[in-house]
């Protein structure tokens, strides 16, 4: 517990919380990067693309420590705000999934 702590809190110093906005159409993303990869986070569904995460859904845990940085991102305000444009949107879905 105590190291994923220090994990969250090295997470949210760093700012490695991001939320992409897409416009004209605010379409929201938001990932996290994390050592090797960036994951993708789906907080409106409690989801995150990390194994932690798959692992602890098979026992009926949805959560991992991206996810509890996010929350605490959040509440702090520390979630970083890259824009991009629509035409972007595409090519941003697809290398984050070529990436999982
Ligand atoms: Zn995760």
């Amino acid at each position: 517990m105590t190291k994923d702590l220090g994990k969250i809190e090295t997470v949210i110093s760093e700012k490695r919380i991001k939320l992409h906005i897409f416009e004209p159409s605010q379409r929201k993303i938001w990932t996290v990067v994390g050592k090797e990869k960036e994951y993708w986070i789906e907080p409106v569904l409690n989801f995150c693309s990390c194994e932690s995460f798959y692992f602890n859904s098979i026992i009926g845990k949805n959560d991992c420590y991206h996810l509890q940085s996010f929350a605490l991102a959040q509440k702090e305000n520390k979630v970083e705000q890259i824009k991009f444009s629509d035409d972007e949107f595409s090519d941003f879905i697809s290398g984050l999934v070529s990436d999982l």
